[in-house]
C-alpha cells in the first residue's frame, strides 16, 4: 500500500475494529502500533447486544461465539453475605434486543479483528510509536519516533487512555479512582471449588467487588477483583499490593475469599477514566475509543464504545461516498462527532455512579440491596439506552432511564434517605 486513505494510530480493539470496518468498504487503511507485536492482556471482556449486533453486521459474530461463551444469566450478589440481589435472564435479553450477551477472552476478540484486518488487506505496522500529528491541504499525517511520516485523508487516533493525540484537543489527565483491579484467568480444572459457568456473576461489597465468568467454551474461568486501595487514596506510590487486596476483601463471603488466592498476585491495574469532552475532531484528525472516552469499567462498555465508534464512522463514510468512490471525509467526521460524544459522555458518567452504588456500605448498602431485590427480572428500562441499536444520528440516541433515588428504598422497607441514584 503506497498512500492509504486512512491512518489509524493504535492497534487495540478500537483501532483494529475500525480498520476492519473501513477496509471492508474498500477503503485503504494503515494501522500504526507502537508495540513489537499486536496483542491484548490475557483476561476476559463482556460484549453486550449493542456490540454483538455490530459483530453480526461484520460477519464475525458466529466466530466470536465459537471462541467465547454465551451465558444464561447475569447475577448481582452481595459480596458480604453472598445473597442474590438481582439478575438478567440473558436468553430473554437476547430475545429483547435481537443479539446475544457474549463473554470472550480479550486476546480472542483482538485476534478475531486482527485476522479480519489481514484478510481485508489492512496495512499492519508494528514498532511505530506516533509522537506528533500535522494536517493541511485536505490531508493529515502522523509522525513516528523514528521520524517516518504517514499521510492520509484522515488520521484516527485510537491510542488509548494515555493518548498523545488527545493533547491536541484538551489539556487534561486521567482521573484516578484509587480503585485497583487484580485479574486471574485460570483453567476451570484448577478452580478447586465449583463455579457455575452459565452465569456472569458480580459480587458487590463495601469498597470492593468481584466478577467471574467462563471463557473459551468453558475451559477457562475469568476473575476480576477490584478494591479501593488506601495507599492509592493517600497518594502513596506502593498502592494495590496483595496485602491490600486481602484486607479489602476480608469481610466478604466464603466464595469470594476462596477465589482470592487464584488471582494473578504479581500484577495489578489502577482504574482511571477521564472527564468527557465534546470535541473529538480537529480538521482531518479524530479521536476514537479510550483516547476519546476512557470509562471506569463498571458498565463493561469501554471496548464496546470503541467498536461502536468505528462502526458509526464507517457507516457515514459509506453514506458519504460518491459514485466515483470519493469520500466526503469532512462530512463523515462531522457526522461521527455529531453523535458519538454525547452517547459516550452518558456512559462515562453513568459508570462512575454505578460503581459508587456497587461499593456502598452501611445503611446505603441495605437501601441499594432492597431496591435491587425489588427490580423485576424482565425490566429492561435501565438497559434500553445502551443495549439498543447504536445511533447514527443525534436524534436516534435513545432517552436515558429515570434514576431511582436510594431514599425510595424506604418504600420497600429500609432505612432513611440516601443520595446516590443508579
Ligand atoms: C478491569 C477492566 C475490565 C474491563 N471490562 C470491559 C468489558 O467487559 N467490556 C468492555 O467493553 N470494556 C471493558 N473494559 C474497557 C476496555 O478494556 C477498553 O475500553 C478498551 O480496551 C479500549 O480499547 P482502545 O483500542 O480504545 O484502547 P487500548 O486497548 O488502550 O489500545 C490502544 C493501542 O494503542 C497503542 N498506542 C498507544 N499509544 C500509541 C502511540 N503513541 N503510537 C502508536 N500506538 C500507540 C497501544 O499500544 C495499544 O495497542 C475494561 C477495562 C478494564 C480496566
Amino acid at each position: 500500500m503506497s498512500t492509504p486513505d486512512v491512518v489509524i494510530v493504535g492497534g487495540g480493539i478500537g483501532g483494529l475494529s475500525t480498520a476492519f470496518a473501513l477496509s471492508r468498504l474498500g477503503v485503504r487503511v494503515r494501522v500504526l502500533e507502537q508495540a513489537e507485536q499486536f496483542g491484548e492482556v490475557g483476561a476476559g471482556i463482556q460484549l453486550a447486544p449493542n456490540c454483538t449486533r455490530i459483530l453480526d453486521d461484520y460477519g464475525l459474530l458466529d466466530e466470536a461465539k465459537a471462541r467465547g461463551v454465551v451465558p444464561d444469566r447475569m447475577v448481582m450478589r452481595d459480596a458480604v453475605d453472598g445473597s442474590e440481589l438481582t439478575a438478567l435472564d440473558l436468553r430473554d435479553l437476547e430475545r429483547e434486543y435481537g443479539f446475544p450477551y457474549l463473554v470472550i477472552h480479550r486476546s480472542d476478540l483482538h485476534s478475531l479483528f486482527l485476522e479480519a484486518c489481514r484478510d481485508a488487506g489492512v496495512g499492519l505496522r508494528t514498532e511505530q510509536r506516533v509522537v506528533s500529528y500535522t494536517q493541511g491541504g485536505g490531508k493529515a499525517s502522523a509522525t513516528t519516533h523514528t521520524g517516518t511520516i504517514h499521510e492520509a485523508n484522515i488520521v484516527i487516533a485510537a491510542d488509548g487512555l494515555h493518548s498523545v493525540a488527545r493533547e491536541l484537543f484538551v489539556d487534561d489527565q486521567p482521573v484516578s479512582s484509587a480503585y485497583v483491579a487484580y485479574r486471574g484467568t485460570v483453567p476451570i480444572a484448577e478452580a478447586d471449588h465449583p463455579v457455575d459457568l452459565s452465569e456472569v456473576v458480580v459480587y458487590v461489597g463495601p469498597r470492593c467487588h468481584f466478577v467471574h465468568y467462563g471463557l473459551r467454551g468453558g475451559d477457562l474461568l475469568n476473575q476480576v477483583a477490584v478494591f479501593e486501595s488506601p495507599k492509592a487514596r493517600a497518594g502513596l506510590d506502593d498502592w494495590g499490593t496483595p496485602d491490600e487486596l486481602d484486607t479489602a476483601f476480608s469481610a466478604t463471603c466464603d466464595f469470594v475469599q476462596q477465589r482470592l488466592p487464584h488471582m494473578w498476585r504479581d500484577k495489578w491495574w489502577r482504574m482511571y477514566d477521564r472527564d468527557p469532552i465534546g470535541t473529538w475532531v480537529d480538521g482531518r484528525i479524530a479521536l476514537l475509543g479510550d483516547a476519546a472516552h476512557p470509562p471506569l469499567q463498571y458498565m463493561a462498555q469501554g471496548a464496546i464504545m470503541a467498536i461502536e465508534d468505528g462502526w458509526v464512522l464507517a457507516e457515514h463514510v459509506q453514506r458519504l461516498r460518491g459514485t466515483n468512490g470519493a469520500v466526503d471525509w469532512t462530512g463523515a467526521l462531522a457526522a461521527y462527532e455529531a453523535v458519538r460524544p454525547e452517547h459516550c459522555r452518558r456512559v462515562v458518567l453513568t459508570a462512575r455512579v454505578w460503581g459508587e452504588l456497587w461499593h456502598l456500605g452501611g445503611i446505603r448498602r441495605e437501601q441499594r440491596n432492597a431496591l435491587l431485590r425489588a427490580r423485576e427480572i424482565g425490566d429492561y428500562s435501565f438497559t434500553d439506552w445502551v443495549y439498543g441499536p447504536t445511533a447514527l444520528f443525534p436524534e436516534d440516541e435513545p432517552a436515558m432511564f429515570a434514576p431511582i433515588p436510594l431514599s425510595s428504598a424506604d418504600r420497600v422497607g429500609v432505612g432513611s434517605a440516601g443520595t446516590v441514584a443508579p
